[in-house]
């Protein structure tokens, strides 16, 4: 059988298995007794360990919609020690089963998922506990908010601002939570000013996977600090996340610049991250089949849609700058003088003034639009890369130009392509990107939603596409959201960090019981 027909084949078992299992949510558990983990405590399959299929569901499917794994069960701790309890049994007994703390299961590849063991449904330690986020710190000393690490980020944007303050760095999206990205690295158009979510933490407490609960920070347990931040879940499961905080400015001026030329984009977007000017820059595809977004009038949007049927392709530059009411005056003098310089099409410079809140949570109404239309719970095999900067225009002509655009189907989510300056990363942390010692490196997120399985099939296999011309060419990308199959391709990913990662694992997690999902201790 073909690669292509394998997948597509792959993909009809998975939707028969789905439909086959889920026939009567609240039935009986659809596998043997004996799958039960031994270990369990009573008490915690009396209370808030949930067997039934409709908790199973849940915990067994994700955002990307491609991967199924079934748990014997869920989790619903009321606290911390009841997530403390769990991981303890499963190490203190003769045959360990595995846990995965479920953030909001916005991964794409089964990350967050157990199979026969037990995804810890974080979310509902928000609803049992009180305070579980809490503002403190002063003007000298600087603030912090103290979070729950199943917390939501819109969530402490919320009660942050109702102090006046807010993170300063974020993701594109904010129904994900603290935990769930500061275990991978949370990247937004504020990194480049700021680092990521990972370098924007002063203290964790986590419980490791043999039961202990340990504050750590830079000073303090700062191995088990450094291997939690960007550590894939691998150490410990986050409880609480100090987080910094800044004075949150009350509105924004946000700008979408269009480049035909890619080279002109990226010195752009290069010059933008080096200065002080936009607190806030990224950058994307336009294709000449994708309807411009709703950041642009009609009459711009027609504009920009026939600019890019003439050239096949534009690039969009994003940018944000935050002020407040006493700048209001001179806040737009000042845009113009940043944007002096740059090489948009003349007669392509579009601007929009929004409130801090309303540009942090851009991407919620998009996705209650898609909801209501059927088109959020879709497959989604998305492909999430750092590239040298060194490199990206080898990249663009031969990913952007060559395979994404010569194909010339229309784009099915957004393209996102920037820069972010490597000096705010910590290279103790787990986290990996690539490994030169050039000041920059680009992101590029191709976020594809698929109409149904044959769509994905075709999808999956252009990102693989992508993979083996990059492997091909000797461009050193790395995975953000990394997933493999073998322990080499892994060793590959980690690279020099392979061998601390192992070590830490060995320190915190030595029966490897966490986040199983990530498939990096349990691969071929
Ligand atoms: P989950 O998917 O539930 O978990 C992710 C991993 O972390 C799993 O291995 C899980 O076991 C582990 N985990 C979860 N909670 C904890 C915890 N408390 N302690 C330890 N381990 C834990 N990412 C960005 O960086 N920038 C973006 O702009 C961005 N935009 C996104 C937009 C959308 C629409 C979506 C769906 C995702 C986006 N992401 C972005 C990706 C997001 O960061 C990941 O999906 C991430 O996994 C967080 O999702 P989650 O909180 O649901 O975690």
């Amino acid at each position: 059988m073909g690669h292509s027909n394998m997948l597509h084949a792959y993909f009809l078992i998975h939707f028969i298995i789905n439909s086959f299992v889920f026939i009567t949510p609240g039935s009986s558990r659809p596998w043997p007794h004996t799958l039960f983990p031994s270990s369990l405590p009573n008490e915690a399959i009396d209370t808030n360990l949930c067997t039934d299929t409709s908790c199973i569901k849940i915990a067994s499917s994700d955002y990307g919609n491609i991967i199924q794994e079934l748990p014997f069960g869920v989790l619903y701790p009321s606290s911390v020690s009841d997530i403390k309890h769990l991981v303890e049994s499963s190490y203190n007994s003769t045959t360990p089963f595995t846990i995965a703390a479920r953030g909001n299961g916005h991964s794409v590849r089964g990350q967050a998922m157990a199979k026969d063991g037990v995804v810890v449904n974080m979310g509902s330690m928000s609803s049992n506990e009180n305070e579980r986020i809490s503002v403190n710190g002063n003007s000298s000393l600087g603030f912090y908010a103290d979070v729950g690490g199943e917390q939501l980020w819109i969530n402490v944007l919320e009660t942050t601002l109702e102090q006046g303050l807010a993170p300063v760095s974020w993701t594109d999206y904010l129904y994900l939570t603290v935990g769930g990205t500061l275990s991978n690295a949370g990247i937004s158009g504020q990194s480049s000013f700021h680092g990521p979510q990972i370098s924007n933490v002063l203290e964790m407490d986590v419980i490791t996977g043999k039961g202990d609960l340990i504050t750590c920070s830079k000073n303090m347990n700062s191995d088990l600090f450094n291997a939690v931040l960007g550590g894939l879940g691998q150490f410990g499961i986050i409880t609480r996340a100090r987080i910094v905080l800044d004075k949150a400015p009350n509105r924004v001026k946000w700008v979408r610049l269009i480049y035909k030329d890619f080279s002109k984009f990226t010195k752009d977007q290069e010059h933008l991250i080096s200065i002080d000017g936009f607190d806030y820059v990224e950058g994307s595809l336009i294709m000449k089949n994708t309807p411009a977004s709703d950041f642009f009038s009609p009459s711009d949007k027609s504009m920009i849609n026939s600019l890019a049927s003439e050239n096949g392709i534009l690039y969009c530059l994003e940018a944000v700058k935050y002020y407040d009411d006493h700048i209001i005056n001179t806040i737009d003098e000042e845009l113009e003088m940043i944007l002096t310089g740059l090489s948009f099409e003349s007669g392509f410079s579009f601007k929009k003034d929004a409130t801090f809140f309303d540009f942090l949570n851009r991407v919620r109404d998009e996705e209650l639009l898609l909801q209501s239309i059927g088109l959020w719970d879709v497959p989604h095999p998305w492909l999430n890369l750092f590239i040298p900067r060194s490199r990206i225009m080898d990249f663009n002509e031969g990913v952007f130009v060559d395979i994404i655009q010569k194909q010339n189907r229309s784009s099915s989510g957004p393209f996102l392509v920037y820069p972010i300056n490597r000096k705010k990363w910590d290279d103790s942390m787990s986290v990996v990107i690539p490994e030169d010692d050039e000041d920059m490196f680009y992101t590029v997120a191709l976020l594809n939603s698929a109409k149904d399985y044959k769509d994905w099939a075709i999808m999956d296999e252009q990102n693989t596409e992508i993979l083996q011309f990059c492997d091909k060419s000797g461009i050193k990308v790395k995975q953000y959201f990394p997933h493999y199959k073998k322990k080499e391709e892994w060793m590959k990913h980690f690279g020099k960090k392979w061998d601390i990662f192992n070590e830490r694992k060995a320190q915190f997690d030595p029966k490897m019981i966490l986040s199983p999902g990530q498939r990096i201790f349990n691969s071929e």
